[in-house]
């Protein structure tokens, strides 16, 4: 049997750096989803805290946009080390706060790790073009600048890779971050912050590189509102960008969205079945259901839907649910009691729509009365009805019959997220039309794997209602830092552009 929770997550964080008193007494109750136990009570941060972690952060500004990119990559650099040594003990956390089974909370802190070389990497290869002019002498280019401090709100379900992706490659690019965690998760947050401390004193960095703030919303909405926040990169649900979006806008400040995703998969006649079903297992029920990059509409061609279905009702069947510390165990907890109604509620709706449903119900009761394990539904559904087009933040895969390619490109576009997408084929035609313009309107679009499971070398984000917004890698560090189109005249006379002559004595 695993030692107790409250125990284990005290020497975790000890181990990790973060101060007893950090922990305990305060106002903010973490409870750990893996048997619904409290397991500490944190300082949020008020008002003021908030104020203080902002001034920090913008004071900090104004020293680290100075230092060179290559030698703030070497803060990264180290930061990385940090994460390297502590990454089974801060692995191990991210499974007490968040309910991933081992191997995924060891890969979230994996995809720090990567996040952190690709920033070193950057932090010597941002450039800038050189553009030809129509004017003599004269020489047009753009430089890329630091933009200032990057708010980041992130989400429960990836407790802190999101912040290292934004942070990261913030950092190389000379801003510097406050990050406001998920009030489900600040335990990793407060351990990640001491990691970069260390990390800091190391390199001799300025104070103030990357503060955290602890609380819920109106903690978030500090980062929203500030004027001193020139970017806020958030990380939720839809609701939380509708209510985020219009208040940036309102001030002009720039948004990286990383909102809700309904991503769906297609299995054409041609597809390889037992890679099918791999894919399919770890897309739609990894992290039970909780990913925003989760399968949750599977498109199955009739020629092989008979044949396929048992083969994912066995795996739905026969996948191991419980602890997530235990080892083989593939699904762990729904985050709280709140997500198991929600995934009720959505059953019963599809229930009423005339829904076969295979599991979906409650499990591991023994585990505790607070603790929301489920078996993950496999739901026949007749048609995309509201339900299936709406994303709801549980193991449920909606599973529906096609005949014709076009239409089911255009009924897998027919939903308001835009996120992820696949398409499992060994048919070159099918392949290339879901990925060209008139296929998936997904920001990733996938053939032959599962939705899920990003690698940071890509830039990783959504369309729709998804967000817009880009992070992590390829050219996403654009959106941390401001353009200058700069010309130089090294001539002797001034023509204008365009032929406009404008001749005074
Ligand atoms: P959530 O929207 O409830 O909360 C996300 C964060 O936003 C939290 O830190 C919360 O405190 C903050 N927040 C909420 N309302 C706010 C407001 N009005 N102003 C400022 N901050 C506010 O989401 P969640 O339940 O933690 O996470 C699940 C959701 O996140 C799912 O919809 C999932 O698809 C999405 N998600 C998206 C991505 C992505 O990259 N697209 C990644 C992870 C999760």
């Amino acid at each position: 049997m695993p030692a107790s929770l409250v125990t284990e997550t005290a020497d975790l964080l000890a181990r990790l750096g973060v101060p007893a008193d950090a922990v305990t007494g305060g106002s903010l109750v973490v409870t750990s989803p893996i048997t619904g136990e409290r397991i500490a009570e944190v300082r949020e941060t008020d008002a003021t805290g908030r104020d203080a972690a902002i001034a920090a952060a913008d004071a900090a500004f104004r020293e680290w946009r100075l230092v060179p990119a290559p030698r703030r990559g070497e803060l990264v650099r180290l930061f990385g080390l940090e994460l390297r040594a502590a990454k089974a003990d801060l692995g191990r956390l991210v499974t007490i706060e968040a309910g991933k089974i081992v191997s995924e909370g060891l890969g979230e802190v994996q995809e720090m790790i990567d996040i952190c070389d690709f920033a070193v990497g950057l932090s010597r290869q941002l450039y800038g073009l050189t553009v030809a002019t129509e004017r003599p002498s004269h020489r047009m280019m753009e430089t890329w600048h630091p933009l200032g401090v990057v708010g980041v709100i992130s989400a429960f379900n990836f407790p802190v890779a999101v912040w290292s992706w934004n942070a990261a490659i913030a950092l190389v690019c000379g801003d510097t971050v406050v990050w406001k965690p998920s009030e489900k998760t600040p335990l990793t947050a407060l351990a990640v912050e001491a990691l970069f401390e260390k990390a800091s004193e190391k390199a001799g960095a300025p104070f103030g590189l990357s503060r955290l703030i602890i609380g819920g919303r109106e903690a978030g909405e500090a980062l929203v509102d500030d004027t001193r926040v020139a970017v806020v990169s958030a990380t939720g649900s839809t609701a939380m960008g509708r209510a985020v979006a219009p208040r940036l806008a309102a001030r002009f400040a720039r948004a990286i969205l990383e909102l809700g995703g309904n991503n769906g998969a297609i299995v054409a006649p041609s597809a390889d079945l037992d890679l099918v079903v791999r894919g399919v297992a770890f897309a739609a029920m990894g992290t039970a259901g909780q990913r925003c990059t989760t399968l949750r509409r599977l498109f199955i061609h009739e020629a092989v839907y008979d044949a396929l279905l048992p083969r994912l009702r066995r795996a739905y069947a026969s996948v191991t649910i419980g602890d997530p510390r235990e080892a083989g165990m593939l699904v762990g907890p729904l985050i709280d009691a709140a997500a198991f109604d929600r995934m009720q509620t959505a059953l019963d709706k599809a229930r009423a729509d005339g829904a076969v449903i295979h599991g979906g119900e409650r499990a591991r009761q023994d585990l505790g009365g607070n603790a929301w394990y489920v078996r993950p539904a496999l739901v026949e559904m007749p048609a995309q009805t509201e339900v299936v087009r709406t994303e709801t933040f549980a193991p449920i895969l909606y599973v529906m019959r096609y005949t014709d390619l076009d239409a089911v490109i255009a009924a897998h576009n027919a939903v308001p997220q835009g996120l992820s997408s696949s398409i499992f084929t060994n048919d070159l035609r099918e392949a290339e039309s879901f990925l060209s313009a008139g296929g998936s309107d997904c920001g990733i679009v996938n053939v032959n794997i599962g939705p899920s499971g990003a690698e940071i070398g890509g830039a990783f984000g959504g369309e729709k209602e998804t967000g817009g917004g880009r992070e992590a890698g390829s050219d996403a560090w654009k959106a941390y830092m401001r353009r200058a189109t700069n010309t130089i005249n090294y001539g002797r006379d001034l023509p204008l552009a365009q032929g406009v002559a404008f001749d005074v004595e």
